[in-house]
């Protein structure tokens, strides 16, 4: 019998019983046991999975293949944010001395990281616009080794034809990587079109409900194999609790989605029709199910900007997007605060550019709501 001070320590557990719950427990641990040193040994044989969470946890293991899944691709691995799956999807692929062509209208934080960032890991980022293939090409260097861009822009939800962007970048030996984080799987799967890596803010749609931070990357074995290695070796992987989050909200991803997309497309055609929308911004190309649930509103000249923020009633104003809830944000002052005059004026991002995520409340409640502000603040 141990004593107290033991006890406490070495709480008494079920030996070697097999629970079966009905959803993946969560392995909030740091580390995994072993027997004896053979049995140390199988895990670098391969035969064991799991012995320290920064190497490989089951939460974050499925989340990798859960979107890889869907995605329609071999292999995942999930990141501490969107931002780290970024890197370690450019850093599988390009080094010291390599090029990367990169879209001129990629969300704020990642032109940060491929700006800024990059440059002190010694790779070279061009940024050019994807909407013209032939600029892009002319763009290509002996050095480059990457085409990053995004399926569905943000804040002006550009969409641009994925099979041309992988027909040029295997013309010139490039790998393509691309960030679906707007679209999500249920609307646009980029991997199916021939796109080497496919990125996501989890933060996002996938997990759904604005209550964790994730990045998933999915690909061939081959270059997400390498990818993991970098979340190993520079320590960006997920929590396995955040994991779990992210894997309960992915299985309410397509009613979400459907829901979401339904509630955009009837707000944006109904903002079209309003005297005070100087002009909405809405794909109309996305997929067959729909054009995402963000809508992009411009009422530079029609409205006091400052006057529509403080008349929606219960809508916020929050940084970030994809919830639930119908939130909106400001590019100018938030997520494209870094970039310099001349790119927010060739992007379009003016003093009234307002992003709207719509959530999955009511429509019509939806509606009334930016009415309202509208009419609050018209200037005519
Ligand atoms: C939010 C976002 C990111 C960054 O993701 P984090 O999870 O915040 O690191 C990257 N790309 C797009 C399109 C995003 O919306």
């Amino acid at each position: 019998m141990k004593r107290f001070d033991t006890q406490a320590v070495h709480l008494s557990k079920k030996k070697s019983q097999s629970i079966d719950s009905k959803v993946t427990p969560i392995y909030q641990t740091s580390a995994f046991k072993y027997k004896d040193l053979d049995d140390l040994e199988s895990f670098y044989q391969g035969e064991k999975d799991y012995l320290y969470t920064r190497v490989g946890n089951p939460n974050t293991d499925e989340l990798g293949q859960a979107v890889a899944q869907l995605e329609g691709a071999p292999s995942g691995v999930a990141t501490s944010s969107g931002l780290s799956a970024i890197l370690v999807g450019i850093l599988a692929v390009a080094k010291q001395g390599d090029h990367v062509l990169a879209s001129t209208d990629i969300y704020g934080g990642t032109y940060q990281l491929l700006a800024h960032e990059l440059k002190d890991f010694g790779i070279d980022v061009s940024f050019v616009n994807f909407e013209d293939l032939n600029q892009v090409e002319s763009n290509v260097r002996p050095n480059t080794k990457l085409l990053y861009s995004e399926s569905v822009t943000n804040p002006l939800l550009r969409t641009e034809s994925l099979k041309e962007v992988v027909e040029l970048a295997r013309k010139h030996r490039l790998k393509t990587m691309i960030d679906n984080t707007f679209a999500t799987p249920y609307l646009c799967r980029p991997y199916e079109d021939g796109v080497d890596l496919v990125v996501h803010s989890a933060t996002k749609y996938i997990g759904g409900h604005s209550d964790i931070t994730a990045g998933v990357l999915v690909g061939n074995e081959e270059l997400v194999g390498k990818a993991k290695t970098k979340v190993v070796n520079i320590g960006t992987n997920l929590s396995p609790f955040e994991a779990w989050l992210t894997c309960r909200g992915i299985k309410t991803l397509s009613v979400r989605m459907e829901r979401h997309v339904k509630n955009a497309q009837y707000l944006a055609d109904s903002l079209k029709e309003h005297k005070a929308v100087d002009k909405v911004y809405y794909p109309t190309n996305v997929s067959d199910r729909g054009n995402g649930a963000i809508v992009t509103i411009d009422i530079t000249n029609s409205c006091d900007v400052d006057k529509f923020f403080k008349s929606l009633s219960w809508v916020n104003i929050v940084p970030t997007l994809a919830g639930v809830e119908t939130t909106v944000s400001y590019p100018l002052s938030t997520s494209h605060r870094a970039l310099p005059e001349e790119s927010l004026k060739e992007l379009g991002i003016t003093k009234g550019l307002i992003r709207i995520s719509v959530g999955i409340e009511d429509q019509e409640d939806i509606l009334k709501a930016f009415v309202d502000a509208l009419d609050q603040s018209y200037l005519n």
